[in-house]
């Protein structure tokens, strides 16, 4: 197990090849998080990193290198799965809208299981696979309406969210899908919401999703897979989410009795605390109580603060010894208020100074934007041997090369 601490003398070295601002990711610890998920599943399923937390090609062929398969939302997602050397039998295609071309595409490339979120996606599958004259592997993402009042973080699995299908309707739903030619029934899905901290939430979807597995067998449909989705939370500050080794054991315990394997779908705890964003003050500025840090990143490169009002760890590398601590909002260049990092922070800093913003290796970068024509920021990976520029920053001619001047 390696250590979790970041070497300072490391992110100096990178800020300084590479300019700031830049995301830092660690083979190591990417590793480490994955081997969490592989090692306790064993040979009894698949760990399919959910992409969409972090898609950067150097990110997922180490993942796949290590064992890992893939869950996607979209044709861009099974693309850089493919580019970095993904194994389409270890993908499962998520999400509530696919597009032809996707779902065709990832037919072509024989993907492992579509999970299908509602009737009307299982005809579309099913007619688009027997044009191509070839069958289907799905699995019905099932929305268990896991209560939300116990458990204030999931927001996925309530009957009022977009997603699945609805507990009435799943009986039916497998009826249908069983009927059509093309299609081959293989499992069942759910995913309950992100940044869980309790295991309890997954139990209680295990078992509204064994009670239809159980009425599913007794009407003669067998699966050969269940899919628990992803979700489970990563400390940002104080949390104590539970290990993936304690979520599986206590799984496989209730499973003793069956034989279907299992697959995750985990993002954030893979990559979460496996990167960090750095970034540099550009100038401090006070107006009336207010002390703002403003710096070079900004909601553009993490969204995660302005999105959804998030807190992640603010570390000050080598920070001023005579600068008193104040509390300071870190806030980007961008023109938005809702533009900011972190509010009154705690800090002793200064201009130039080097900010760590901690737990950014998942929805960071992946959720970054051109807002106000900046370049998305570098991604940097850090392993024994060396440091990796993973992608480089944007260039300025980059941000409108696929724009045309009006021949007027
Ligand atoms: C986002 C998502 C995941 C991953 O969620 P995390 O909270 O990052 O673990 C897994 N499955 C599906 C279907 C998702 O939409």
């Amino acid at each position: 197990m390696s250590d979790l601490a970041w070497s300072d003398a490391q992110l100096k070295e990178v800020a300084a090849t590479y300019g700031t601002p830049c995301y830092v990711y660690r083979q190591d610890l990417l590793e480490q998080f994955a081997d969490a998920w592989i090692n306790a599943l064993g040979d009894r399923g698949t760990v399919c990193y959910a992409v969409k937390a972090n898609s950067n090609l150097a990110v997922l062929q180490i993942l796949a290198r290590r064992g890992c398969g893939f869950d996607i939302v979209s044709e861009g997602e099974l693309h850089r799965v493919i580019a970095a050397g993904g194994s389409p039998k270890k993908i499962v295609f998520s999400g509530v809208g696919k597009s032809f071309d996707a779902i065709r595409f990832a037919l072509e490339q024989q993907i492992k299981c579509f999970n299908v979120e509602s009737l009307r996606e299982l005809d579309h599958i099913n007619s688009i696979a027997e044009s191509m004259g070839v069958i289907a592997p799905v699995s019905l993402r099932v929305n268990p309406n896991v209560d939300a009042k116990t458990h204030p973080y999931i927001s996925t699995g309530l009957k009022e969210n977009k997603f699945g299908i609805a507990a009435d309707q799943v009986i039916d739903a497998y009826q249908h899908a069983s009927s059509l030619t093309s299609l081959s029934v293989i499992g069942i899905d759910c995913h309950i919401g992100s940044q869980i901290t309790e295991a309890e939430p997954f139990m209680d979807a295990l078992e509204k999703v064994l009670a239809w597995v159980e009425e599913l067998e007794s009407l003669g449909i067998t699966l050969q897979h269940i899919d628990l989705g992803g979700g489970l939370g990563v400390r940002y500050d104080n949390e104590t989410p539970p290990q993936p080794a304690e979520i599986i054991a206590r799984v496989l315990a209730r499973l003793a009795n069956r034989t279907e394997q299992l697959i995750f779908e985990p993002g954030r705890s893979i990559t979460a605390n496996a990167g960090v964003l750095l970034s540099q003050v550009l100038l401090t500025k006070h107006n009336g109580e207010h002390n703002f840090a403003i710096i070079d990143a900004a909601m553009n490169d993490l969204a995660r603060p302005s999105l959804y009002q998030s807190w992640q760890r603010i570390q000050v590398i080598d920070p001023p010894e005579d600068a008193t601590p104040l509390h300071w909002d870190i806030v980007g260049p961008i023109c938005e208020t809702g533009d900011f990092i972190a509010k009154q922070r705690p800090l002793c800093l200064a201009e130039q100074s080097l900010l760590v913003i901690h737990s950014a290796g998942a929805y960071g970068f992946s959720m970054a934007s051109n807002y106000n024509s900046r370049r998305r920021a570098a991604e940097i990976i850090l392993s024994d041997r060396c440091m990796h520029l993973a992608r480089a920053r944007e260039s300025y001619t980059s941000l409108y090369r696929d724009e045309y001047l009006f021949e007027g």
